[in-house]
């Protein structure tokens, strides 16, 4: 995600934001723990288990009835246990696909969607959430069967017919509908965010909890699935999502278009944004196919999108490893209320933000954010730092500036006692988790581990780390092992000095 220049000035205070949050200890006390789902009611259990081996033998056959006590039965947390967003996420299952379809009508606002979740049970379940918002449920359905459900808040809950055995894959399909409502509040630099209206269509970028108002889902990065999504708008419009255009047809005053997103991805990168498109595609140099949506309300000639995102796209393939995705691009919309971008898995959605800068940080997250994701969202200088710091190495690359000219630039400007030094960036708090602090010490921080361990075992470093989590999640921790492996240096002081000391660091001295 990127920033706006015009919000950048217009809020000078983000990082002196006070927090409100309760503390992470306090939080933890409140969540409910994994363990405590274990717990086990002794009469109704037996029932249930016993309902549960029946239910087992009919959907797959005797090898697979469990016996009472090898599989407790319980209900599925509410959250995934992110202490930032305890509800987000939820416990019990992990979800392997979506398929989404969904009817936009621009005029009136009204969405309606239908939700096919393919998941694994990783407990035996009698119910499960699903995260939803603002939007009402018609039915669900479980393996087929029509389920009990109740909406609270952000949270559907489902009570299939039958429990869902530990292990076994099942599918949920949820008929929900309604007028999505972006989000607002202090995370996104106070921009609002999510499904957004605009004068043609829909401007769509989730992050870090907003997939919800359009869609039911397991909205955490730490569960990544892979997507279908048919989008039906009004013929004329163009309809833009993640992955690759399968097919696209008119079906009376409607227009279908299929996406595909065949590699894992986290639902805040989910997009599905409507409107009127120039659309040009093609492949970058290096062979990556590419489609990059431009609307045409928009002034031309300010910044070639197509082809600086083909020339990032390649350039990061070398310095990063091999690009994660199948294929690149950019959604290029006039939305001015959205006071930034967002890297969208394999076509960021840009608004007000139409600079060089950006593009290529857009494009460096679909390593470090998409394919590499965090864990748990307190790590999320790993997406933010990562992708500030390929700004830096833009510009070095391009004969610009160097790296070490940008760090000291970003040091200078922040006197010692600026309150951008006491953002942790091992715990930078819910409100402020995307505080300048988060993007600019973060990219000091790996120019500051670049100038220690020098610039042959850091750009090994790099692609080894997207090679090795690829798809994956991460916490700060092992980027800091790894680091360490690669080049057999000591580094915790290093780390936790630039991450989270609460003074500005002393500059190393000039080599
Ligand atoms: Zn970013």
């Amino acid at each position: 995600m990127a920033l706006s220049r015009s919000i950048r000035r217009r809020l000078p205070g983000r990082d002196s934001i006070r927090r409100h949050l309760p503390s992470r200890d306090s939080l933890r006390r409140r969540l409910p723990g994994r363990d405590a789902m274990r717990r086990r009611g002794p009469v109704k259990l037996l029932a249930l288990a016993t309902a549960a081996a029946t239910a087992g033998a009919i959907a797959a056959g005797p090898a697979s009835v469990p016996r009472p006590g090898d599989h407790p039965l319980g209900p599925g947390a509410a959250g995934i246990g992110d202490p930032y967003f305890p509800g987000l996420g939820n416990g019990g299952f992990d979800v392997r696909h979506y398929d989404l379809d969904v009817r936009y009508a621009p005029d009136s606002g009204r969405l309606d969607g239908r939700a096919t979740l393919t998941a694994r049970a990783t407990r035996g379940l009698t119910s499960f959430h699903l995260d939803l918002q603002q939007l009402k449920v018609g039915s669900v359905e479980v393996n087929g069967l029509p389920a009990a459900f109740t909406q609270e808040g952000p949270e559907l809950k489902i009570h299939p017919m039958l429990p869902v055995p530990k292990g076994h894959a099942f599918t949920t399909t949820v008929a929900y509908g309604g007028t999505p409502r972006p989000l607002s509040g202090p995370i996104v630099f106070g921009s609002k965010y999510g499904w957004m209206r605009t004068r043609d269509g829909a401007f769509v970028a989730c992050e870090p909890n907003a997939a919800s108002t359009w869609f039911p889902s397991s909205d955490h990065p730490s569960d990544k699935a892979t997507f279908d999504i048919r989008i039906r708008a009004p013929k004329g419009l163009t309809a833009v999502s993640n992955g690759r255009l399968l097919a696209t047809h008119d079906r009376g005053a409607t227009t279908v278009a299929h996406w595909r997103e065949t590699r894992p991805m986290a639902p805040y990168l989910a997009t599905a944004t409507i409107g009127k498109f120039d659309v040009k595609k093609g492949r970058t140099p290096g062979g990556i196919p590419i489609y990059v949506a431009t609307d045409p309300a928009l002034a031309t000639g300010q910044l070639d999108f197509y082809g600086l995102t083909a020339e990032a796209t390649d350039h990061w393939s070398q310095v990063f490893g091999p690009y994660p995705f199948e294929e690149t691009g950019a959604i290029v919309d006039d939305m001015p209320e959205a006071g930034f971008s967002l890297e969208t898995q394999t076509k960021p959605v840009y608004s007000a933000v139409r600079d060089e800068s950006t593009v290529v940080h857009e494009v460096a997250h679909q390593w470090f954010g998409n394919s590499v994701s965090v864990e748990r969202w307190k790590d999320v200088w790993l997406n933010e730092g990562f992708a500030t710091y390929a700004e830096w190495l833009w510009d070095e690359y391009k004969g610009r500036k160097s790296t070490h000219r940008s760090f000291l630039e970003a040091y200078n400007l922040r006197k010692p006692q600026d309150p951008f030094w006491k953002i942790d960036l091992a715990d930078p708090q819910r409100d402020t988790m995307l505080s300048r602090a988060v993007y600019f010490r973060g990219a000091m921080t790996l120019q500051m581990l670049r100038e220690r361990i020098g610039d042959k075992a850091f750009f090994r470093l790099l692609p080894k780390w997207t090679k090795l989590h690829r798809h994956g999640n991460v916490r700060t921790a092992q980027f800091i092992g790894l680091a360490e492996a690669v080049s057999g240096k000591d580094l915790g002081a290093l780390f936790g000095t630039w991450l989270s000391s609460r003074d500005r660091p002393a500059l190393p001295p000039e080599r």
